[in-house]
């Protein structure tokens, strides 16, 4: 049986009092990810992720998450077609929005990344984000298994 994710109910609470979350989690909690993952792959078979959620203030001020997500992500190799494991070590800083206008003046006036959080904040989704720009467009092995064989 797999713990579901938390949701951050009060964001303001969060990051004010610097609150910590922290877990594991499944790939199979993970839908956004299906697309990424190669085709037939049994997501129960794949490693827990760990994630953590903090709440800070950034150098300005701002009210933001600390998001670390770390673990494997398998990934189909676009060179040789073969499966193998991508390594996630995903450190980022999110700052948060209240409102619309607040996400698209924050987004104008940083590099980094801002989420919309009018009521809650779900951890599901934050974690989602954070994988999906971790996951290269095109991965490649360093060195395809087989290209040995082929070389000149
Ligand atoms: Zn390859």
């Amino acid at each position: 049986m797999s713990s579901s994710l938390p949701k951050i109910a009060n964001s303001d609470q969060f990051v004010n009092r610097g609150e910590f979350a922290s877990g594991k989690v499944s790939l199979a909690q993970l839908p956004r990810l299906a697309d990424y993952l190669p085709e037939g792959f049994d997501v129960a078979q794949a490693e827990l992720l760990t994630w953590s959620v903090r709440g800070i203030r950034d150098s300005l001020g701002r009210r933001a998450l600390e998001i670390v997500v770390r673990g494997m992500v398998p990934v189909t190799c676009q060179r040789c077609l073969k499966m193998f494991l991508w390594p996630i070590d995903r450190q980022s800083t999110v700052l948060i929005a209240k409102t619309q206008e607040e996400l698209i003046a924050l987004d104008e006036a940083s590099d980094l990344e801002v989420v919309l959080c009018d009521h809650g904040l779900d951890v599901q989704t934050l974690v989602e984000d954070e994988l999906l720009l971790s996951l290269p467009f095109s991965p490649l092995h360093d060195i395809c298994p087989d290209e040995g064989s082929s070389d000149n």
